[in-house]
């Protein structure tokens, strides 16, 4: 057999163990029994280590050493060699032993974390955290870096971003949305959302989300919807794309929203070819830029007045109550700004500040200039410096997400790349589809998946997020496309 036939033989076979990981996972979340977790773990330990062995092995090094300098490779073959390669030397980098006691603490450190987050007890935690920051310390010595420990760690989400090139992008952004935030807050008219009040039936809304998600033409063929309590996405492969989402009969627009964020995953996903499957690289150029896929649809279309008016109707077909809303009230109402505690719930001006709180935590338990014990406080101070306010406890703060727990240190950037980098693409789509509005309007998402399809889902994880990005809009990441979006819409829509 030769090479390429080899290679692409064992990256199939990650391909099958991944899949039936996925769906393991999938059905843990939606529908096993709970006395079902202990063969469960079973098995997925299993799997898992059999996806590790595969990634890890001499095989494969061997086959990616030969193919790194190899002619005659397709442009996709050879962008799989590189991304591969990268997981397979940064999976060897780490001694296998210290992975298996990691897993451990991190399971130690999860089980802590609920019950300290339940009694907002920061004290029964700080163990824990202090043993997941050594590790990833001693993660990011093993994957070595050039400037600062942060950037071997955030390699695993945003492949290509450094501590330094995050705080020219958020030194900007802070500097133009702080002022801007406080001048919506004491100069803007907050629009008024009152229509929104009331009990929405949690059935009728899965039908409303579920047409949601076939007018912005999510493949029901090829995925499908599960109730959860926090939604997400999952990839079986190509032509099974599962989404997930959660119905609050006080929050109507969550589950429209979440349906929507969610639906901006999958369509990514379903929109891989084939071959990237077989490649190993049918997954998201970065975290980022998935959250990209997801904010996009969520935000810069989903939370926009030309989709208010095509989907009043929609949403009166479901809820009549809203037969005589105007577009422009509802659009209004999806945008209220306002400072609050917990990340998952911010609007998208005031998003991005609960990322900036959490760098520079990161950064600085990484590198030593901060210490697990002193979180509590730096933590409500940063959020006093970026948003105004300040938890009441530290369920409310600092133990709010589960990803330190997890040792899942350098992942809270992409949730804000995500922001910038849809803005960025947004501004060229909309050069580029001068009548897209009227489309929306319309209930025409056709040309928008199109677009979508052809500039960034074929490409999977071929190409690393900036280069994406130069081949999409010219140039990298740029900030300011954010800050002009965000300062323009809530604006106007605050009549400053
Ligand atoms: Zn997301």
């Amino acid at each position: 057999m030769d090479t390429l036939t080899t290679y692409r033989s064992i990256v199939g076979d990650m391909g099958k163990l991944a899949s039936a990981l996925s769906l393991l996972g999938w059905d843990q979340q939606t529908h096993m029994p709970t006395k079902g977790v202990a063969i469960r773990s079973q098995v997925t330990g299993k799997l898992s280590k059999m996806q590790f062995e595969l990634l890890t092995s001499d095989e494969l090094g061997t086959c990616l050493a030969e193919l790194r300098t190899a002619n005659g490779l397709s442009e996709l073959e050879r962008a799989s060699v590189r991304r591969v390669g990268k997981d397979h030397d940064r999976n060897r980098a780490i001694p296998a032993e210290l992975i298996e006691e990691q897993s451990i603490a991190q399971t130690q450190a999860q089980t802590a974390w609920i019950a300290a987050r339940q009694a907002s007890d920061f004290g029964a935690f700080r163990p824990h955290l202090e043993k997941m920051v050594g590790y990833a310390r001693k993660f990011a010595e093993y994957y070595g870096y050039e400037e600062h420990p942060y950037d071997a760690l955030l390699e695993d989400y945003e492949p290509g971003m450094t501590c330094r090139k995050l705080k020219a992008i958020i030194e900007p952004l802070r500097a133009e949305l702080v002022p801007f935030l406080r001048q919506l807050m004491e100069k803007g008219t907050r629009p008024d959302a009152s229509l929104l009040d009331g009990t929405f039936d949690a059935e009728t809304q899965r039908r409303l989300c579920r047409r949601a998600l076939e007018v912005i033409r999510y493949d029901f063929e090829a995925g499908g919807l599960a109730d959860v309590a926090h939604p997400f996405t999952t990839t079986i492969g190509p032509g099974d794309v599962r989404i997930t989402n959660r119905y609050l009969e006080a929050h109507l627009l969550s589950s429209v929203f979440g349906a929507l964020h969610e639906g901006g995953h999958a369509l990514y996903n379903q929109g891989m070819p084939e071959e990237l499957y077989a490649l190993g690289i049918a997954r998201g150029s970065s975290n980022g830029i998935h959250e990209s896929q997801s904010r996009m649809i969520e935000n810069q279309v989903g939370r926009s007045l030309p989709f208010w008016t095509f989907f009043q109707p929609v949403l009166a077909e479901f809820f009549p109550q809203f037969k005589k809303a105007k577009a422009k009230d509802l659009y209004a109402a999806a945008n209220v700004v306002s400072p609050s505690l917990i990340r998952v719930e911010a609007d998208e001006v005031t998003y991005n500040f609960h990322i900036m709180v959490r760098f520079e935590i990161e950064a600085g338990l990484l590198d030593g200039s901060i210490d697990v014990a002193d979180l509590p406080r730096l933590w409500n101070d940063a959020m006093k410096r970026y948003l105004g306010v300040v938890p009441p406890n530290d369920a409310q703060g600092v133990l709010q997400d589960v990803h330190w727990s997890m040792g899942y240190f350098g992942y809270f950037p992409s949730y804000m790349l995500g922001n910038l980098y849809a803005a960025q693409m947004f501004r060229t789509l909309r050069k580029e589809l001068p009548t897209l509005d009227k489309s929306i309007q319309a209930g025409n998402f056709e040309p928008l998946l199109g677009w979508l399809r052809e500039k960034v889902h074929r490409y999977g994880a071929a190409y690393e997020p900036q280069e994406l990005m130069k081949r999409i809009t010219g140039h990298e990441l740029d900030g300011s496309h954010f800050v002009s979006y965000v300062t323009e819409k809530y604006g106007a829509i605050y009549r400053l």
